[in-house]
């Protein structure tokens, strides 16, 4: 009998708006826009473009760059109480973000263990920050996704587990190809429809939460991916 696991994206899904854009919006100098169209546009990988981005920031602008995040992220409603339930009913929780471990421990500390986390890492050592990637893409993955959602699910889950996974956007469509379901917001909603995935809309946690209540067996969880996306 299968299991269910949650692998759950952070950059505009835990959090309500991506932290990366917010910093480069912030600090960069005007030529992040054309780092961030190549890659939207898939000229350049987002393990490429991301790294340049960060690399026109200086290592001392660090703290700056931390409190204005902290200042004004803003959580989905009714994350603590999702993971709170996800606890109880043993169901493991892994977040896969393609933030930066100096944003996304931070914001998730005292929510979600750091064992649970999966993200880049920022190095302040250099005049400008430099980012490294412990979770880049495996031998069966060619898209240079930085942290690679595919790779990471593939070293966490086995045959016995049901997928189920939680996002909103480009970077979330590898690891949504090898769900069992995803539930999916904004972006990644209409590339479900569109690859025909098996998938569930959701808007908030509070949303996601009275989803998962309401099953109670795998069995249950079988059926809802049998039907899921073919509204
Ligand atoms: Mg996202
Ligand atoms: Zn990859």
């Amino acid at each position: 009998m299968k299991k269910p696991i949650v692998c759950c994206d952070f950059d505009g899904t835990i959090t309500k708006n991506d932290n990366i854009i917010r910093i480069m919006q912030q600090f960069a100098p005007n030529e992040w826009t054309k780092l961030k169209d190549a890659v939207l546009s898939k000229e350049m990988t987002i393990q490429e473009g991301v790294g340049r981005m960060f690399r026109l920031l200086r290592s001392d602008q660090k703290e700056a760059i931390q409190s204005f995040i902290f200042n004004d992220t803003d959580i989905r409603e009714g994350f603590e109480s999702f993971i709170t339930y996800l606890k109880k009913a043993d169901i493991p929780f892994y977040v896969l973000s393609g933030g930066m471990d100096f944003f996304v421990y931070p914001i998730l500390e005292g929510l979600v263990e750091k064992e649970h986390i999966y993200c880049n890492q920022a190095s302040f050592q250099e005049k400008h920050i430099h980012i490294q990637w412990p979770y880049a893409c495996d031998a069966h993955c060619r898209n240079g996704c930085g942290c690679c959602k595919p790779s990471i699910i593939r070293k966490l889950t086995d045959e016995h587990d049901l997928i189920i996974m939680i996002g909103d956007s480009v970077t979330d469509i590898e690891a949504a190809k090898r769900a069992d379901l995803t539930f999916a917001r904004d972006y990644l909603l209409n590339e479900c429809r569109e690859l025909n995935l098996n998938h569930q809309a959701y808007e908030t946690f509070i949303d996601l939460k009275s989803q998962f209540v309401q099953i109670k067996e795998v069995k249950e969880w079988e059926t809802l991916r049998a039907n899921a996306g073919r509204s």
